[in-house]
């Protein structure tokens, strides 16, 4: 800078007017000036201010957009709209640290979504993900997940639901990840697969914490019995089981007038949102069949295991053995109890049970609750189970295609519980049931008994009896109460309006 004189620019025009103008100085004048401008320029170019080359960007950006707008008119795509953003200056300042600079239009935010799938009849697990897009091997990672927190893919059924959180790219929907998903395939489990940091599918399992609750439900009967009760709000199950309990004591059809009365008190398990689980045993039932008779029964425990219904003298409700203990009701009698003359061998031998013709496969009941005494292949029986049910009774079932699963010597049973399938195996000349009744080791006939299992308490037994019985009627008090409480509270509120079509 040292050659320039521009120390006094003002004075200028009166020195060209008192010395002249001299060559000389108006060169050097001319020069000063070439370079200063220039020097202008150069600063304005490379120090651009970063409003201007945001400003610059956004008008490339404007640019490609209605480039992009253009192409996708000519292929009729849709494109999704551009707002202006009314903060736009404030917030893509270089001032402003939260901006991330990205080149925004090639590519859309990603969006997370998540959605409610349903199980299929025919779907497996791996085929749903695959079937949101999600590859072969990654699928089939997060089914192995779920197997180590202790689900198994392969006992999915249909109707089950799959909560699935995942990322997708927009406008077009195209999975990106599946990063969550969620399965309660019993109630009160929940599996929970996601992502580790090397993105992996990890799972666990979450045990809901459920509480137990008991309810009582009561009602006058009008139509048949489990018709009232469903519209009193008892679950089906419950009134399964509570028809089940009065089975052999009650006719539903000629003992049940209208004006009769139900009551039943059951267990049931909520999980933390409210949702009812699980119903349990029915604790208390009753029946009130006209004005005089009344049928209550407590369930009981003993010591032994052996759980049945008492009335509140501690006699067990007793229930007679199954004859044709099987699910082909119309099976008939292809051969009877007795003895016969054997074709071949010339003499007289003892069919020691009833023979029930049946399809192949179909299902064969306990035909009382008992303990499985014998399940296993027996010569000329086949397959053969033996249940005890008492210290009187057992039965026998021969010639089974197959033992249910579980169906093994020690296993408790009820009546009525599938324990086997019918089948031919042993000697026999086609399908059927033998089936039989031992009193106190003899065979006898079943077509001919009057067997009745469980017995009554006494003793030691009766007391403890006693105890539980006090206690279901001290739970059932307070459950009558609360619903009592209830029903004052809806008469209270106001109801709703009638909507007439
Ligand atoms: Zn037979």
């Amino acid at each position: 800078m040292s050659s320039f004189e521009l120390t006094e620019p003002e004075g200028m025009p009166e020195n060209w007017q008192k010395r002249g103008i001299s060559g000389q100085s108006v060169m050097l004048f001319l020069y000063a000036a070439i370079v200063a401008f220039a020097f202008v320029l150069v600063i304005n170019k490379n120090f651009e201010s970063p409003e201007q080359i945001l400003e610059d960007e956004q008008m490339a950006e404007v640019d490609k957009l209605a480039n992009q707008a253009q192409v996708a008119a000519n292929n009729n795509v849709l494109l999704p709209e551009v707002y202006e953003d009314e903060n736009s200056e404030l917030e893509n300042s270089f001032d402003n640290p939260d901006v991330a600079w990205t080149v925004q239009g090639e590519e859309n935010e990603p969006e997370v979504k998540d959605d409610v799938l349903i199980v299929e009849k025919g779907d497996n697990f791996i085929g749903i993900l695959q079937k949101l897009g999600m590859e072969y091997a990654e699928a089939s990672q997060a089914a192995d997940s779920l197997k180590k927190a202790g689900f198994d893919v392969r006992s999915l059924r249909a109707g089950q639901k799959i909560n699935i959180t995942k990322t997708v790219d927009m406008p077009f929907g195209e999975l990106l990840s599946v990063d969550k998903i969620v399965l309660e395939p019993n109630m009160g489990i929940k599996y929970i697969v996601t992502r580790n940091e090397d993105e992996k599918y990890v799972a666990e399992a979450e045990q809901l914490e459920l509480t137990k609750e008991n309810k009582v439900i009561e009602g006058k009967i009008y139509s048949s019995l489990s018709a009232t009760m469903r519209n009193a709000g008892v679950p089906s199950n419950i009134i399964n089981n509570f028809t089940n309990i009065f089975l052999y004591k009650v006719n539903f059809r000629s003992d049940i007038k209208a004006g009769d009365g139900f009551k039943v008190l059951y267990e049931r398990k909520m999980a933390p949102d409210g949702r009812v689980v699980k119903n349990g045993d029915i604790l208390y039932a009753e029946l009130q069949l006209g004005k005089k008779k009344k049928i209550a029964l407590y369930r009981y425990k003993d010591t032994g295991g052996n759980i049945d219904y008492y009335d509140e003298k501690g006699m067990v409700l007793k229930r007679t053995l199954d004859r044709k203990p099987m699910e082909f009701r119309s099976a008939r009698v292809s051969s009877r109890f007795g003895w016969r003359r054997h074709p071949i061998l010339k003499q007289r031998i003892l069919h020691s049970g009833v023979d029930y013709a049946a399809p192949m496969g179909s299902r064969i009941y306990a035909s009382g609750d008992g303990v499985v005494k014998r399940a296993q292949w027996a010569g000329g029986y086949g397959r053969y189970v033996v249940i005890r049910h008492n210290s009187e009774y057992s039965t026998g079932y021969a010639h089974m295609s197959g033992f249910a699963r579980g169906i093994r010597p020690g296993v408790r049973v009820k009546q009525g519980q599938v324990i086997g399938y019918v089948g031919s195996t042993g000697r026999s000349t086609g399908p059927h049931l033998h089936f039989e009744v031992i009193k106190n080791g003899k065979k006898v006939d079943p077509l001919k008994i009057q067997a009745a299992t469980g017995n009554n308490l006494t003793g030691k037994e009766l007391q403890r009896f006693k105890a539980e019985m006090s206690r279901i009627v001290a739970l059932a008090d307070e459950q009558s109460k609360l619903a009592e409480a209830e029903k004052v509270e809806a008469v209270i509120a106001p109801a709703p309006a009638v909507v007439t079509e």
